[in-house]
């Protein structure tokens, strides 16, 4: 796909240490258009000094970034909310080509949530509230303070990279920490110049950007001492990874890891709305989403039906580049995400049981794509039920009742998201209550508002994206206590 003439010369690749915008000293990094398997650019990682820089201007700046009011800092993320939306079509289009997503999602769906997520946080910081002080001892008033951290390392997944970047910088800065952010290496491009906006906006060293892969500039941002939190959404295995290197500084974590949402669909739930839901929410972003509607249960009576009528749906589903006409997803991330997917795939046909009724196949060609898939048959114990896939596949699996499904559903190693569909108010409410996951959508699925908290239970982790949740995670409660 050829590149609008603005971009053709001009990708982000440098990082933001200190307010300077530098290259970096560490080895490069091709990056990639994973619709054509082009390179876009290099981007080269921080040296161990580059880094300790990035550190050491974050630890100078919370001096004083700590002590600003939350209203000045609320006008500081406002700015860079419309920094955002200023900058939507050029944020959109780089998002869209190092991802391959459609540029027209992105332009659509994310930049308006993330500049929300900046304004809601400038509003968020100005609301904190707490228990009243008063006299719990005779003679001594106490009070409850909610303090920053101190320098916090963010380290941002692939699948959604300036959101996921915005979910994290946004509270902690409100907050009134300074951050190091580490964008994944594969999609450094739209942080870059995240970065770049933020420095015209953001007091030397609030915020610093720099670039490289989780062992050779993740873990040490995780080891550094002056780090005094570190914040990540990623893999499961990488979440283990990161708490242990927490543990010898004794880090604060907050960890958002996978998901393998299980889907509930009863057989009084208007099928109609299911089928579109799942085809929706299961597929978007090519399925590279942590709470991606992935795990169907169908009641046994209408099992059938939702198998034809959803691998129908599916089979609809538009495949291609960026800016095609009607594009509805685009290629995996790579070429080895998209072995992954394919190999769960064949796992399960060789399986016996299960049946591939829609897709089921990489697309030839350029570009890493994968056909939008519908497994049926699935059972519990299988491995396309238990494991997260991250990628357009989706499995269905027959329940009898109540009591059987909820057991599955719970039989998770994650804990994220989950939805039930049904028309029995309190029967959606009753398997709600019942379900171990942080967050439980009745007749929808997906659907998320910086007001509420999005982070997970179980392996899922326990950090809490978005709300005031999210700022409380960002902060430490401190008792103070005057003897009258
Ligand atoms: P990943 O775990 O491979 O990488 C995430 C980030 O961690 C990258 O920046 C990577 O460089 C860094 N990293 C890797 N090893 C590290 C180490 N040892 N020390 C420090 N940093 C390290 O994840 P990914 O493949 O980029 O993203 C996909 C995963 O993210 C999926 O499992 C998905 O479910 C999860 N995810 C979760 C949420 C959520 O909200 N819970 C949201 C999006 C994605």
């Amino acid at each position: 796909m050829g590149l609008p003439n603005d971009l053709q010369l001009s990708f982000p690749t440098d990082l933001l240490i200190d307010q300077q915008l530098i290259t970096g000293e560490g080895p490069g990094e091709p990056i990639l258009n994973p619709a054509t398997g082009q390179v876009l650019c290099e981007v080269r990682e921080a040296s161990a000094e580059q880094l300790n820089r990035a550190v050491a201007a974050a630890a100078r700046a919370f001096g004083t970034w700590s002590q600003t009011t939350p209203a000045e800092r609320s006008s500081a993320l406002l700015k860079i909310a419309d920094a955002i939306e200023k900058n939507a079509e050029t944020f959109a289009r780089l998002e869209s080509l190092n991802c391959g997503k459609p540029y027209a999602r992105a332009l659509a769906d994310e930049i308006p949530a993330i500049a929300d997520c900046f304004r809601y946080f400038a509003g968020a910081a100005r609301c904190m509230s707490g228990s009243v002080a008063g006299e719990y001892l005779a003679g001594h008033t106490s009070m409850i303070r909610r303090d920053p951290v101190g320098v916090v390392g963010s380290i941002a997944p692939w699948n959604y990279p300036l959101l996921m970047a915005a979910w994290k910088t946004a509270p902690a800065l409100a907050a009134g920490n300074t951050v190091v952010l580490k964008p994944s290496e594969q999609t450094p491009l739209t942080a870059l110049l995240f970065g770049k906006v933020c420095a015209e906006i953001l007091p030397k060293g609030v915020l610093n950007i720099v670039c490289g892969r989780g062992a050779s500039v993740g873990q040490p941002l995780v080891e550094h001492p002056q780090v005094r939190m570190v914040s990540i959404t990623g893999d499961v295995s990488t979440g283990r990874k990161i708490l242990q290197a927490a543990s010898t500084t004794l880090k604060r974590t907050h960890l958002e890891l996978g998901g393998k949402a299980p889907v509930i669909v009863f057989d009084d739930a208007d099928l109609a709305s299911v089928v579109e839901g799942v085809r929706t929410f299961g597929y978007y972003n090519a399925g590279q989403d942590c709470t991606a509607a992935c795990r169907i249960y169908a009641s046994s009576k209408i099992y059938e039906k939702l198998v034809a009528d959803l691998s129908s749906a599916v089979s609809t589903i538009k495949v291609g580049l960026q800016d095609e006409d009607g594009v509805e997803i685009g290629p995996l991330i790579s070429d080895r995400q998209r072995n992954r997917v394919a190999s769960f795939v064949e796992r399960a046909q060789m399986a016996g049981h299960m049946e591939v009724t829609t897709g089921g196949k990489i697309r030839p060609g350029d570009g890493y794509f994968y056909e939008p898939t519908v497994i049926a048959g699935a059972r519990q114990e299988d491995e396309i039920v238990q494991r997260e896939v991250f990628g357009p596949v989706v499995s269905v699996t027959r329940f009898k009742d109540m009591e059987e499904v909820v057991g599955w559903a719970n039989d998770s190693e994650y804990g994220l998201a989950s939805s039930v569909w049904t028309q029995d108010i309190g029967k959606a409410m009753n398997v709600a209550k019942r379900l171990q996951y942080g967050c439980t959508w009745v007749n929808t699925h997906f659907m998320l508002v910086n007001e509420m908290p999005h982070g997970g239970l179980k392996s899922s982790g326990y950090g809490k994206d978005m709300s005031m949740y999210a700022l409380e995670d960002y902060t430490v409660p401190r008792h103070v206590m005057i003897k009258l």
